[in-house]
């Protein structure tokens, strides 16, 4: 168990970070140089709990897999981690590890150093996340074991949206439950969207403190963020990741009356709303195919399937309007951003999204938008429109840059 240390390693001595983002059933791992974000080691391991537990690590441009032909844990597969680092001379070079942990609540907007009392806080938190707090807690025990010696990081997905004024994050609702129960907005990808703004703000040749930006992280979940002076001032994401736009599996803004319906008369526990708000919806719910936007432009464009077109059209109405929407937090707007596995690479959905947002004065450059893909950046509007940038988000590396600094002003 970690104390409070005394002494910190200070990162400016030693070269990476071990940035750890734990899932229920996954690690997902890479070592990270905190100051260029380049990845000396990167890796997943899935399925774990299961018969399919595989792990795959990359490294020097090869990639090996281990399967060890029965169930195992984070633990082990934090194991077979540190064997293939010591194997590669590169346990010496980590001077901490980097936690993704999904919910800070209030308390927590910037980076922390892990200790007991902050571990029991992200329990604490699992209240209002139980599926993420959780598996978090379980990399950090892992990773404790594993590395007892380093100290370890807390960064938090929520910690961006902590600048959000109070008219973003109060729900309408007796305000006694957010005084007694923290029920409130607090946003995730908050990591991400910080990353593409910084990004940003760069490309705009202007400091992100100057910068007026609506960043649309589109994966499989999905959230749009207003950030105003380089802070987020209004996101999507609410409580827990389920609000705003609709998404891969999760249906967004839902009428609470809906849950009513389905509950009281047509047969459903609250445990199957649960399933079918955040596993069954979404483009998955409508076009009774998959939640995968690929294999969903590929049916529309290919086999002119008629559902899948209507999952793609209502996904992009529903993320262009919320856009729209934010206007009314911002007096100027530099420019629109679109990152995640969708934003950075699917064409087809950003020029949908932004036909839809003229009044705005974005356009596209048809060319730029078919080319900028696979991990390209750029602005990909027009000569007429405001910029609309398109940015390959790293969490990892914002992670890995964040734990350095704090342990360097630690070590102060
Ligand atoms: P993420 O959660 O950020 O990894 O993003 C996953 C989503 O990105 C899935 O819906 C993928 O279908 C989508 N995606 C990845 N590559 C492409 C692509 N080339 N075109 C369209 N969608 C893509």
């Amino acid at each position: 168990m970690i104390q409070q240390p005394v002494q910190h390693n200070n990162p400016a001595n030693s070269a990476a970070i071990l940035v750890i983002n734990c899932g229920s059933s996954s690690v997902k791992f890479s070592l990270i140089n905190p100051s260029s974000g380049e990845a000396l080691l990167s890796g997943l391991a899935e399925c774990l709990l299961s018969n399919e537990a595989i792990i795959t690590i990359k490294q020097a441009g090869k990639k090996q897999t281990y399967e060890l032909n029965a169930p195992f844990d984070h633990q082990i597969a934090l194991q077979v981690l540190v064997t293939q680092l010591k194997q590669l001379d590169l346990v010496k070079d980590i001077c901490a590890i980097g936690h993704r942990v999904v919910h800070g609540g209030e308390e927590y907007s910037q980076p922390t150093l892990i200790t007991d009392k902050v571990e029991q806080a992200i329990a604490q938190l699992a209240k209002l996340a139980p599926l993420h707090n959780p598996a978090n807690l379980i990399g950090i025990k892992a990773c404790q074991q594993a590395f007892n010696d380093l100290p370890q990081v807390a960064v938090f997905d929520t910690a961006f949206h902590q600048t959000m004024p109070e008219k973003a994050y109060i729900y309408g609702l007796p305000y006694a439950l957010y005084k007694e129960h923290g029920i409130r907005r607090y946003g995730f990808h908050g990591t991400s969207h910080y990353f593409v703004a910084k990004q940003a703000a760069k490309q705009l040749h202007k400091p992100l403190e100057q910068c007026n930006l609506i960043s649309a992280h589109l994966g499989n979940g999905c959230s749009v963020t207003v950030i105003k002076q380089g802070e987020s001032v209004d996101t999507s994401m609410g409580m827990t990741p389920g609000e705003g736009v609709m998404m891969g599996t999760r249906c967004g803004d839902l009428d609470a009356g809906i849950i009513f319906h389905l509950v009281d008369n047509l047969g459903y526990s609250i445990a199957d709303v649960d399933k079918l708000v955040n596993k069954e919806s979404g483009l998955l719910g409508i076009s009774g195919l998959s939640n995968d936007c690929r294999t969903l432009e590929n049916a529309m464009i290919e086999d002119n399937n008629s559902q899948a077109r209507l999952a793609l059209t209502v996904f992009c109405y529903r993320i262009a309007k919320s856009i729209a929407s934010y206007s009314t937090c911002l007096t100027q707007l530099d420019g629109l951003i679109f990152t995640g596995g969708i934003g950075e690479n699917s064409s087809w959905i950003r020029a949908e999204i932004v036909k839809q947002l003229g009044l705005l004065n974005f356009y596209l450059d048809d060319e730029k938008n078919q080319t900028t893909r696979f991990g390209a950046s750029g602005n990909i509007a027009n000569k007429d429109s405001r910029a609309c940038l398109v940015i390959a988000t790293n969490e990892e590396w914002v992670i890995a840059e964040q734990s350095a600094q704090l342990l360097t002003n630690l070590a102060k």
